[in-house]
């Protein structure tokens, strides 16, 4: 596996990959990977000829009371995981070069990117979107892999693709999950064993959402009532939002639909932590 630093290495790379018309897979990440990012780069590896995973913990996408410099960072581990996977090319830029000075353009997705998370984490989908698209960029994939984790954050960039007409196919894998159903994420490595324990309460509330459902509770207010309860009941947690959207506007929905994203986002002590189901009828 190459590690590339530099953009233009990066962009020689990918020119040379163009010219013999090998098929780009890309997984972006912010590193610290765990077994949800492993299933991206899997699925890249599958379907493309040629494999990039990105590992850069982007500023822009933190508010300023966030964790960026917190975010847990471990780059030789990451390195081995991604090379025992057989991929290709880890690109590592370093903030200086995505972010010199004088850097000023930005990319919105007004509307989508102030719902949900966006309303907690104003100007959040705005560094998400930038930093993809510059990346997108330089990479130039044909495919691209994000998970459904951030499911607001790949409905954003799906936007961003087809308004931009960026060319690249967006691939959303499922949720990667712990044995116990808590779902993976880098920031699990802030949680003390009582607050991991506690973090149970999000998936066991989605899980209980899903099985009213499938009994036939189409209400969504109901369905949100009884996830509420059951989160409220955790003194670990504070909830930050709970809501059933439609998947495309990302609106509150009154009735549950095919296709109906339910969608959290809970402290656990300090730690925000988000999870989502969607619905699944057919199932
Ligand atoms: P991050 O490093 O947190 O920015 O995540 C990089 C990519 O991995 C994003 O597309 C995330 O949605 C995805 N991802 C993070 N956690 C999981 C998970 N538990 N299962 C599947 N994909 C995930």
């Amino acid at each position: 596996m190459k590690i590339i630093n530099a953009i233009p290495e990066m962009q020689t790379i990918v020119r040379e990959w163009a010219s013999r018309n090998v098929s780009i897979g890309f997984v972006p990440t912010m590193g610290f990977l765990h077994a949800g990012h492993i299933s991206l780069a899997r699925a890249a590896k599958k379907n493309a000829d040629v494999t990039v995973v990105s590992l850069f913990v982007n500023p822009a996408q933190f508010g300023p009371k966030e964790d960026f410099k917190a975010y847990p960072r471990d780059l030789n581990r990451d390195t081995a995981m991604l090379e025992r996977e057989g991929i290709d090319v880890l690109f590592h830029p370093s903030t200086e070069e995505m972010y010199p000075a004088g850097f000023a353009t930005f990319v919105e997705v007004p509307g989508l990117q102030d719902k949900l998370c966006g309303r907690s984490r104003p100007g959040h989908f705005r560094g998400v979107c930038t930093i993809v698209l510059k990346l997108f960029d330089i990479v130039r994939p044909d495919i691209a892999f994000f998970g459904q984790k951030d499911a607001q954050q790949a409905i954003i960039l799906r936007t961003m693709a087809r308004d931009l007409n960026l060319g690249v196919r967006i691939e959303v894998l499922p949720i990667v999950r712990e044995a116990d159903g808590l779902a993976m994420s880098s920031r699990n490595s802030y949680l003390s064993a009582a607050e991991k324990k506690a973090a149970l309460v999000l998936s066991r509330s989605l899980d209980a959402a899903k099985s009213l459902i499938d009994g036939g509770e189409m209400n969504a207010g109901k369905v949100l009532a009884s996830v509420r309860r059951m989160i409220s009941g955790e003194p670990l947690a504070r909830i930050d939002y709970i809501e059933a959207v439609a998947p495309e506007s990302l609106d509150s929905v009154r009735e549950i639909a095919e296709g109906t994203l339910i969608a959290l986002a809970v402290f656990i002590g300090q730690t925000r932590l988000i999870d989502n189901l969607i619905v699944n009828l057919k199932a």
